[in-house]
């Protein structure tokens, strides 16, 4: 008995030598999200962010069809408080998103919106520039005074 083999199997050998200006190579957390978009802007600390958080963000990611502009995610107790971010802040908790939303009229902004809350995203907050959406367990919809 005799199973066909690939008579060779090809290494890269055109394998280009590109000069990476990163060190480390991008984590990506789910297909559009990479770890260090979701990490806290301290840059020190080493973030919690939810699964439940990557998969809804991500679903949201797939139906909208475009790119999404992540201004904070994770957020570690210590960087929070410098920012002047609410004590309990669900971006300490690693469940909580907020999006730019710079370009976006009303209505894209209100179709964005009731999807995020139809996937899950009960937490919902909104800023002139921004959104804040978070995973938690019972809704809540605000507008920040800004
Ligand atoms: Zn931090
Ligand atoms: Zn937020």
């Amino acid at each position: 008995m005799s199973k066909t083999q690939p008579k060779t199997i090809k290494k890269s050998v055109n394998k280009t030598t590109r000069k990476t200006t990163k060190s480390a190579p991008i984590e990506m957390l789910s297909r559009n999200f990479s770890k260090s978009e979701l990490s806290c802007n301290c840059g020190e600390c080493e973030p919690i962010i939810s699964d439940i958080l990557v998969t809804r963000l991500q679903s949201l990611r797939d139906i909208c069809g475009h790119s999404l502009s992540i201004n904070s995610g994770y957020r570690c107790p210590k960087h929070n408080k410098a920012i002047g971010g609410a004590p309990n802040s669900m971006h300490t908790k690693g469940i909580a998103v907020d999006i730019s939303t710079s370009g976006w009229g009303a209505d894209k902004l209100h179709r964005f919106l009731s999807l995020a809350f139809s996937l899950g995203f009960n937490g919902i907050g909104i800023a002139s520039n921004y959104f804040h959406i978070d995973v938690r367990s019972v809704a809540a919809m605000w507008k920040y005074n800004e």
